[in-house]
């Protein structure tokens, strides 16, 4: 038999990413805590409709990277491909429209069939956080602010740049949309197969086109902030403002679209040279179409999302692992009064590591290996005084200490990392 694989585009997270992984979603939650945002979690497939419904039928994720399956009971299921939708579903099944504004914050696994490069996975991670019942331009402001702090705490300040655009309201919309139907169909011989298609189903998604020849053509395609009406123009000089005020650098891309189809006003991304083509780390907008979208009371919203795993190929090694005591029984009976000592330890707070076997030579060199920071040797000959000795394992230095005084003589290693 073959032997087997992760699955294309998956990973594992071993000790070392966990390590990373953990300390940004840690820094996340209490940030997003300190923003009043409450933790939420959705499950991690939905029925198809809810996705197709939100995302919209003619974006490349509803198109091309959901993982669709019909199930044992034949209902469509899909494996979420973003976190949008699915706490959307769960402000409407919920009925939390009583009680605005809702502020979440959210994370786990995506899932996307796409092309599996670095920074790009079929299994991936994001952080999430989406503001729903606020209509203000402080809302787009906030949840912006909690996503500089978040990279800056994370250390990014200095690789990230924000870019910001507004895609204003529908009316806006509208008629930007008839200029770019204008616009594109005098270079349709030129345009691909795929932005043909969107030209005439959504013609503001050929913006977001990855295809070279595409590109071209949209350089020269009217901008978005020239047909702002006066509302939208409004609310975004006050999501500017806002920023300003608080010393947020930003930079105005009137190019950038998100590519998803609910998006109205403030659109985001954080970007970074530093990852190469997988570049934008954190990205979102306004979507006060989406709740009614899915059937549910007209809500504003806003939020973003970050993927995990972009994050952590920036961010330094993270906090390192608490140095262990090593506790190392020499003879049955110490064996069992080792046991005693290491559960006593661990309810006080230590980090303890014991080897399930070996003599004195092999349970050192295994506390060498743990990294611990100190030893409590426990032989036949100290159990009868009923004490142990303590050895500080960076100076060698040792001495006999009373069992009932262990956890005072090892108090000076409890913080140690490594
Ligand atoms: P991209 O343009 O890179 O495909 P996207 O516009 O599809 O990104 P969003 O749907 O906005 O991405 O998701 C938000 C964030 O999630 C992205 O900025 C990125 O950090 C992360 N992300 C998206 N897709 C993947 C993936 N396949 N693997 C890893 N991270 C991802
Ligand atoms: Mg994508």
């Amino acid at each position: 038999m073959a032997r087997l694989q992760p699955v294309r585009g998956t990973h594992d997270i071993l000790p070392e990413d966990g390590r990373r992984f953990r300390h940004i979603v840690e820094t996340f939650r209490d940030i997003a805590e300190r923003y009043g945002m409450a933790e939420i979690a959705t499950p991690v497939f939905e029925f198809t409709e809810v996705f197709k419904r939100s995302l919209g039928e003619t974006t490349d994720v509803v198109m091309k990277e959901m993982y669709t399956f019909e199930d044992r009971s034949g209902d469509l299921i899909t494996l979420r491909p973003e976190y949008t939708a699915g706490i959307v579903r769960a402000f409407i099944s919920g009925g939390m429209h009583q009680n605005l504004p809702c502020k979440f914050y959210a994370w786990g696994p995506m899932f996307r069939h796409e092309r599996p490069q670095k920074g790009r996975l079929r299994q991936f991670h994001q952080l999430d956080v989406e503001v729903l019942g606020a209509a203000e331009p402080t809302a787009d402001i906030e949840v912006l602010a909690l996503a500089w702090d978040l990279l800056s705490a994370l250390g990014l300040a200095d690789k990230v740049t924000l870019e910001l655009n507004s895609l204003g309201d529908a009316d806006s919309r509208a008629t930007y949309r008839a200029a770019l139907v204008d616009y594109f169909s005098a270079h349709k011989d030129r345009l691909s197969r795929d932005s043909l298609d969107r030209l005439e189903r959504n013609p503001l998604r050929i913006l977001d086109s990855k295809d070279e020849g595409d590109r071209a053509i949209i350089a020269s395609a009217p901008l978005l902030t020239d047909y702002l009406n006066p509302d939208s123009a409004a609310f975004f000089d006050a999501v500017r403002a806002g920023l300003d005020a608080l010393g947020i650098p930003y930079t105005v891309n009137p190019r950038l679209v998100r590519g998803l189809d609910y998006y109205t006003h403030t659109a985001f991304e954080f970007t970074t040279e530093a990852l190469g083509a997988q570049g934008t780390v954190l990205a979102g907008g306004r979507y006060d179409g989406l709740v009614e979208q899915l059937g549910g009371p007209p809500t504003p919203g806003i939020g973003w999302a970050s993927g995990i795993e972009r994050l952590a190929m920036l961010v330094d090694d993270p906090a390192p692992a608490r140095r262990p005591i090593a506790v190392v029984p020499l003879g049955e009976a110490a064996e069992r009064e080792a046991l005693v000592l290491c559960h006593r330890l661990r309810r006080d707070g230590f980090v303890v590591d014991m080897a399930y076997r070996g003599n004195l030579g092999k349970r050192m060199k295994r506390a060498n290996k743990v990294n611990a920071r100190a030893a409590v040797i426990l032989g036949d000959d100290e159990l009868t005084r009923d004490a142990a000795t303590v050895r500080d394992l960076d100076s060698g230095e040792q001495r006999e200490v009373a069992m009932a005084d262990i956890a005072a003589a090892l108090a000076p290693y409890r913080q140690q990392v490594a």
